[in-house]
């Protein structure tokens, strides 16, 4: 009987010793999936500000924080400004087309889209698209989504949803609603342009004698509207202005004070991707170095 006793202790305490052991396994095992998960939501924050992403993060080691996974390399910073912009939109334009050409003056004017590193983002194959045939056939593959607050202003999904962030503070658009200060159409690009230019202008454009035009209208086929990467909004002062760039948004077309291309870098990132800060009349533009 006392044999009995002394075996079954010895099988219980060897349960228990079992039962404790699977225990601590499976929460240490919680704990690490629970960890895994943290980082994957930190890997796909969806933020262009470094600050947001550490506090996104700060539940992390370190060694996952850095280097950030989501945020595009710096180009080699001996480089210049331009063969860092080239460096930075090689892949994302199948041909850089070569200096002098009106290509290369479009590039120079509304290329500031080809640096976003978003891969969500959609980019034209080309920065004219020759009639409304092929602007239809590129907006086809793109995922637009409303901006808050509008009737029908459609953008790119996450220049919408960069937007909506930014404009938590008000800002208001040009007209007030409407879609055309959004994605526009090829005959809502040859309307505006057939309303301030005409062919002689164009021929001006496409010689390299004629630029300031470019800052009023964009050639047909050219805008970026049509790309759904830009907007036109009234900004009046300097909360709004910072809301739009914490959140990739600028101005980059210079004298078009209204309107804003979605880059989708954060300010302190522009200048290694090539950009170069230019004021016109009191207006702080993010040009190409081109
Ligand atoms: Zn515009």
């Amino acid at each position: 009987m006392k044999r009995f006793f002394k075996n079954a202790f010895f099988y219980i305490l060897i349960a228990f010793i079992s039962f404790a052991l699977v225990a601590s396994q499976a929460i240490t095992r919680h704990m690490v999936m629970a960890n895994i998960q943290n980082t994957a939501n930190c890997l796909i924050a969806p933020s262009v500000d470094d600050r947001n992403l550490i506090i996104n993060c700060t539940n992390l080691p370190q060694r996952v924080i850095s280097p950030t996974p989501n945020l595009p390399p710096i180009p080699n910073p001996n480089l210049t400004d331009k063969e860092r912009f080239l460096a930075a939109i090689t892949g994302h334009l199948p041909t850089i087309p070569a200096p002098n050409t009106f290509e290369y003056i479009l590039l120079r004017a509304y290329g500031a889209v080809f640096i976003n590193q978003k891969p969500e983002i959609k980019l034209p194959p080309k920065v004219v698209f020759n009639n409304e045939q092929e602007t239809k056939q590129f907006q086809s593959t793109l995922t637009l989504s409303k901006v808050n607050g509008t009737s029908n202003c459609y953008l790119q999904k996450s220049a919408a949803d960069a937007l909506n962030i930014a404009m938590q503070v008000q800002i208001p658009l040009k007209s007030g609603y409407g879609a055309s200060d959004c994605t526009r159409s090829f005959a809502t690009n040859l309307r505006f342009w057939q309303k301030y230019a005409n062919r002689n202008t164009l021929e001006q454009v496409q010689l390299g004698k004629e630029t300031k035009i470019l800052g009023v209208v964009a050639p047909p086929g050219t805008s970026q509207h049509l790309w759904g990467l830009a907007v036109d909004l009234r900004v009046s002062n300097e909360v709004q202005k910072q809301a739009l760039n914490k959140n990739g948004w600028y101005r980059t077309v210079e004298y078009d004070t209204l309107h804003w291309t979605y880059v989708g870098l954060p300010p302190e990132r522009l200048t290694q991707f090539g950009f170069q800060n230019k004021v016109v009349g009191g207006i702080n533009y993010w040009i190409t170095p081109l």
